[in-house]
């Protein structure tokens, strides 16, 4: 066994190869890797020995539990393990006229016998499985002859015809039973197999010999991990199937642990030079604060859960380091209430509070709702005859006129305007605060590390001299806390966990056929009837919203004219002037409009209490998110209410999101089962930079691996601020952030 040569001085203390190191060997310093397979594993992102190890097998054949060729029956399916041991190509073609489709013959075996599989039209097949090939089989087994064939089945080579048997079969090149295969992540492009993988990993690890394990044994033992070593060995070459989940339990603790170091040191170096306001949370003088008389004047007393938010954000403000809050709540859980509170305790003490939404439609819905919730209240202003002023609140966004737009900006500048509201588009604007105290993003997708920094530059103004704002995020939809803890880690979560009391749990119904639409259409008539009203949701239209706005047009005079014929019926789309929205919006709440037709503008911020029905048409276009908070318009009055999804889609993915909708009315519910069905990617997305570290963690089923990484972390970073006793987790975490990143995370 041959030792990697590791720099002078590069062991780490305790010893035991460090990833680090490895991330400086190429591959290349493997037995038989040139420039060739170099290329090929390349081709898989693999160019260190660090990338090869991590590079994960993607499952495994567990040749102990193949069924043997002995033992297949006829009419099943099943997958075989063998070696090819015989090869006939069909002849050369040629000449024309109708010939029989091109045949291959392949004779495979185990130790347990013989058989043939015939691929039709398939003439690669002769050169991908020549003789002494090793592959998996898997198709119905029929009969020929009396003797079992396959014919066509799915083929998986995990070693080629010329490569070294030795370690992964028998001598004569049989599968073994008692054996595991890994099978590795391929590409088309590159000529590997996993057999080849596997021998390449497998020097590696032989020639690395002990990992360094940055998690010591009370760690390890605390969280039931195993060492380092033993998790590569187990991932990479397990002896039994039951060795493979607790090395790669160990392997995603280590990714998550990164993740969340990375996060946790974030937020503490943000606030190590953060400038932050300690705004005004309670009265010298012991009156009423903005924010008192605001609560006092709501028509509803705060539920429990709004009132606890607003203790956190009381706290917060009134603290010396800036705010970095996630509030999470369902739909119409009253998170708007809440966000204006935030930004009245800036705006007591003089400070600017800024709203800010993912689109333009949003930002004109919340701008309606905060002047609604803020009428009547006073701040004081020296410069008036009363030396008070009711609180101001602006709206700016790409649609304001040029006029408007100057008056807004000198507003802002002077401390005239106190709320702001618009897009995310704001922060890249050249508007300049007078102090910008509070900021909360109603976030739909994501707001990056990139639009922080250009929030705090706004605070600090353009001679850089002013403070650094406070910041409060809201999801649109809840997410599942653990995903949370990944996707907004560097931030504090508060959750609103309450509905308004009232709120009626909505009946849905996934209406399949033409039939059970038109019980839908049915119950529209009878609540209006009744004196309720009703929503239709037109279908989401990807290319534009030009053609969604011309099908919405069409579908509500079609709906006039047939199934809702005598009822009152209204449109409201996004390409329709501000003026008319708000005259169509407004029709509908004074009932002067039975239904309204619209497409997913309505999706925020629309209160009719009156509304009881909610007809969404082609449901399955819709995410599971986008539909529930669609739904969440609806049941707002304290009256029964119903929801109908229309779709006569038959494929999977849509039936599970329709089938959830059906069965739960709760977010956080249906944030998992969405965040099952679309996989965590979505969610990640553009979280990720740089490397992906997230290989083998699952933020479904690892959910106790992320909160103890979390948890993990906090302590660490708690005790250690800098990691200057955790070099090994720093040289690790350095893998994986690009370099501004590590900049600002170590420098010190
Ligand atoms: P979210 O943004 O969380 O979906 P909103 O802030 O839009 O919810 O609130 C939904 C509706 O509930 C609004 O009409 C709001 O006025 C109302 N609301 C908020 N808080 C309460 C409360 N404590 N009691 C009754 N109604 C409330
Ligand atoms: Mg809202």
């Amino acid at each position: 066994m041959t030792e990697v040569t590791a720099p002078p001085g590069a062991a780490a203390p305790g010893g035991g190869r460090r990833l680090g190191q490895l991330a400086e060997l190429p591959v290349t310093v493997l037995r038989g890797v040139g420039d060739a397979v170099a290329a090929d594993l390349g081709e898989l992102g693999i160019t260190t020995v660090f990338d090869l190890v991590t590079h994960y097998p993607r499952r495994y054949i567990d040749g102990s539990r193949m069924v043997t060729i002995g033992e297949l029956k006829v009419g099943e399916k099943a997958s075989v393990l063998a070696s090819v041991t015989r090869v006939t190509a069909p002849p050369p073609r040629g000449g024309g006229g109708r010939r029989p489709p091109a045949r291959v013959e392949v004779e495979i075996a185990d130790r347990g016998g013989r058989m043939k599989v015939v691929f039709f039209n398939q003439t690669w097949r002769a050169k991908q499985l020549r003789v002494g090939t090793l592959a998996l089989f898997f198709g119905a087994v029929t009969s020929f002859r009396d003797a079992p064939q396959m014919v066509s089945p799915t083929v998986e080579v995990l070693r080629g015809a010329d490569e070294e048997a030795t370690g992964d079969s028998g001598q004569d090149g049989m599968p073994e039973a008692g054996r595991i295969y890994p099978v590795y992540p391929l590409t088309e492009k590159a000529a590997l197999t996993s057999a080849r993988i596997g021998r390449l990993v497998h020097e590696a690890l032989d020639r690395a010999g002990e990992f360094a394990d940055p998690l010591d044994v009370d760690v390890r033992t605390q969280y039931g991990l195993l060492d380092r070593t033993a998790a590569f060995a187990g991932i990479h070459r397990p002896g039994s199937m039951p060795d493979v989940e607790p090395a790669r339990r160990r392997l995603a603790f280590d990714e998550l642990l990164r993740l969340q170091l990375a996060l946790v040191l974030r937020r503490q170096r943000l606030h190590e030079d953060a400038r932050g306001i300690r705004h005004i949370t309670t009265k010298s003088d012991g009156s009423a604060t903005l924010v008192d008389q605001f609560i006092g004047r709501l028509p509803f007393p705060l539920t429990g859960a709004q009132g606890r938010a607003v203790a956190d954000l009381v706290a917060d403000l009134g603290g010396p380091l800036p705010m970095h809050r996630l509030l999470q709540g369902d739909v119409g859980s009253g998170k708007t209430v809440v966000a204006v509170a935030a930004m009245l305790i800036g705006v007591e003490g003089g400070h600017q509070g800024a709203l800010m939404a993912p689109t333009e439609v949003l930002a004109e819905q919340h701008v309606t709702e905060v002047r609604r919730l803020v009428a009547g209240l006073e701040v004081t202003d020296a410069s008036t005859l009363e030396g008070r002023r009711p609180v101001s609140v602006a709206l700016l966004t790409s649609r304001t006129g040029a006029a408007d737009r100057t008056a807004i900006h000198t507003g802002l500048a002077n401390g005239t305007v106190d709320l702001l509201v618009g897009t995310h588009a704001l922060l890249t604007d050249r508007v300049a605060f007078d102090s910008l105290g509070v900021v909360v993003i109603d976030e739909q997708h994501r707001f990056g590390v990139e639009q922080r920094a250009a929030l705090r530059d706004k605070g600090r103004g353009d001679d850089g001299t002013g403070s650094d704002p406070d910041l409060l995020v809201m999801t649109a939809t809840p997410i599942p806390r653990t995903a949370a803890m990944v996707v907004f880690g560097d931030l504090d979560m508060t959750v609103i966990d309450e509905l308004p009391p009232g709120r009626q749990p909505v009946t849905t119904t996934w209406a399949r056929t033409p039939l059970e639409a038109q019980h839908a259409w049915a119950r529209v008539r009878e609540q209006v009837a009744s004196g309720h009203r009703a929503f239709v949701v037109c279908p989401l239209v990807e290319e534009s919203e030009k053609i969604e706005a011309a099908s919405a047009t069409e579908e509500a005079e079609r709906l006039a004219a047939e199934e809702l014929e005598g009822l009152r019926v209204g449109l409201l789309h996004g390409q329709m002037r501000p003026a008319e929205k708000e005259q169509a919006m407004e029709a509908f709440r004074a009932g002067d409009l039975d239904v309204l037709v619209a497409t997913t503008v309505i999706e925020v911020g629309v209160d009719v209490p009156e509304a009881s029905v909610m007809v969404i048409e082609d449901a399955d276009r819709f995410g599971i998110a986008q539909l529930h908070q669609l739904r969440g318009r609806v049941g707002r009055g304290g009256d029964p209410a119903w929801c109908f999804l229309l779709s006569e889609s038959e494929a999977p993915e849509p039936a599970a999101r329709l089938t959830a909708m059906e069965e739960s009315t709760d977010g956080f519910v249906l944030a998992d089962v969405d965040l099952e069905l679309r996989g965590e990617g979505t969610i990640l997305g553009a979280r990720q930079k740089g490397r992906s570290d997230l290989k083998l963690a699952k933020l479904l089923s690892d959910r106790d691996l992320v909160v103890d990484a979390r948890g993990l972390a906090v302590a660490l970073v708690a005790a250690d601020p800098h990691l200057a006793d955790h070099r090994l987790l720093i040289e690790e975490l350095r893998l994986f952030v690009d370099e501004d990143e590590a900049e600002f995370l170590f420098k010190s």
